[in-house]
């Protein structure tokens, strides 16, 4: 076979297929997919191409972040300028002004209050972020035993200690006999009965009263933040049901904890709006992000902090560090410049407003598939979506078949997480494209014996 790199550069082969071992691959089956890899060579538009020429419909949006499409040239020239203008500047006791420039523009998409950003280099780190200022906060305020988290079964928080603690995929969690103490975790939302809704199930009030339980537990004088994703992405896709949020908010005000929304998948259009708080009109007191900051170009996360969180840390001696926590590259000036970019695209082009403009021909395109034997569940919201599978002998098997089967043959690229097929397109998918997605689905689904 031909080289990664001489594909690249158009050369006799340097790189030959069996000299892959030396990069370690995260949350991969390292040996099989070396043994048939599949390389992704380039990118434009809604496409990818392979190492062997294929287009590759790509309907997962890279991982969830590539929101305006790839190959913008827009960022790309925001990048090479910000390198030959400045490549780095600390943000340690230093200013630039591209991170100014860029929470001024981010703050104007938030809800009301989200008025401070804190930037980190990715969602895992947003995550670590947001539980230190969460604690802190209580202890700037006299509360210093509110230190533990509820967080949610099959929740996904990134892989750091402390994502993983609040996460709820035990996979993730039980090769780490160190995880940090003092967390509880609320039942997922899927409810039984609700396969097939389209967009938000029923009856998710009931469902978030359980965390009274958890406060009578633990004492909400010991409770610092609960965490979720408004809308559950790597642990399946779940649909938060009708009224969920909304309680949990209503709870965690009533007992003085902190709410914190993990929206490194939803935020930045993924459902139509700026993000899930917006959407569902639930204001965290916390928001994370990441992914479609810089449309993926570039690694960037940020943390929404309220006014009230913002306002307990500059109450000391104007003299002193306010939170002794932060990154060589939180704000770094190529990834600002990127990120304001990507902002400008996603304004320019409408391509929130588009994404809640396609919700409906996406939510039935997806649904055509309810009638295949296989499948099991669908569920879907603004241009998030999942079908889910009937096992078959091995767990997760299936959800593979039909991976691959859609890398190989469909030429489309969808996302396996079980059985579960996720997809998540780039918001500039047109109804043609979708159309496109869900006839590969369609055809590799029915090759499953049923
Ligand atoms: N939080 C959520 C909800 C995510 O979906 C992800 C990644 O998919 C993360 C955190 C971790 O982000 P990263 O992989 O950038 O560290």
């Amino acid at each position: 076979k031909l080289s990664i790199i001489s594909l690249i550069q158009n050369e006799t082969p340097i790189m030959p297929w069996n000299e892959l071992d030396a990069f370690w691959m995260p949350f991969t089956s390292n040996r099989e997919f070396k043994s048939a890899p599949r390389m992704l060579t380039s990118a434009q538009g809604m496409h990818f191409t392979s190492d062997d020429g294929r287009k590759i419909l790509d309907g997962t949006a890279g991982l969830w972040c590539v929101n305006a499409g790839h190959g913008r040239e827009e960022i790309a020239k925001a990048a090479y300028d910000q390198l030959k203008e400045l490549d780095f500047a600390s943000a340690f006791q230093m200013g630039h002004p591209r991170p100014f420039q860029l929470a001024e523009r981010l703050i104007q998409h938030t809800p009301e209050g989200l008025d401070h950003v804190f930037f980190t280099n990715s969602g895992s780190e947003s995550v670590e972020t947001a539980l230190k200022i969460a604690v802190a906060y209580h202890r700037l305020n006299g509360n210093g035993s509110k230190t533990k988290f509820i967080g949610r079964e099959k929740g996904y928080h990134g892989t750091n200690l402390g994502g993983i603690s609040v996460g709820g995929l035990g996979s993730n969690r039980k090769d780490f006999n160190c995880l940090i103490p003092g967390v509880d975790h609320l039942q997922h939302t899927w409810i039984k009965g609700s396969e097939f809704t389209k967009g938000q199930p029923a009856k998710g009030a009931e469902l978030a009263d359980e965390l009274e339980s958890l406060i009578a537990l633990h004492s909400a004088d010991n409770i610092a933040a609960v965490i979720v994703e408004p809308v559950v992405g790597a642990g399946g896709v779940f649909i938060p049901p009708q009224g969920y949020l909304e309680r949990l908010r209503e709870i965690t005000r009533q007992h003085d904890i902190l709410l914190i929304f993990d929206e490194v998948i939803t935020g930045f259009g993924r459902i139509g709006k700026p993000f899930a708080a917006n959407r569902f009109q639930v204001t965290p007191d916390l928001l994370t992000t990441a992914k479609g900051l810089t449309n993926g170009a570039i690694p960037m996360g940020a943390v929404f902090a309220h006014n009230k969180i913002h306002q307990a840390f500059m109450n000391g001696p104007e003299s002193s560090i306010e939170l002794f926590h932060g990154y060589t590259y939180s704000g770094h000036p190529v990834a600002s410049a990127v990120a304001l970019a990507t902002l400008d695209i996603y304004q320019h082009e409408g391509l929130f407003e588009q994404a809640l403009a396609l919700e409906h021909c996406w939510q039935e395109g997806l649904h055509s598939l309810s009638d295949l034997k296989a499948v099991k569940d669908i569920r879907n919201i603004g241009l998030i979506g999942a079908v889910e599978l009937h096992p078959g002998d091995q767990p997760g098997q299936r959800g593979k078949q039909v991976f691959l089967d859609c890398y190989w043959q469909q030429n489309t690229l969808v996302r396996g997480i079980g059985d579960t097929l996720a997809l998540s397109p780039p918001l500039i998918i047109n109804e043609q494209q979708i159309h496109q997605l869900v006839e590969a689905l369609r055809t590799a689904i029915s090759k499953i014996p049923t």
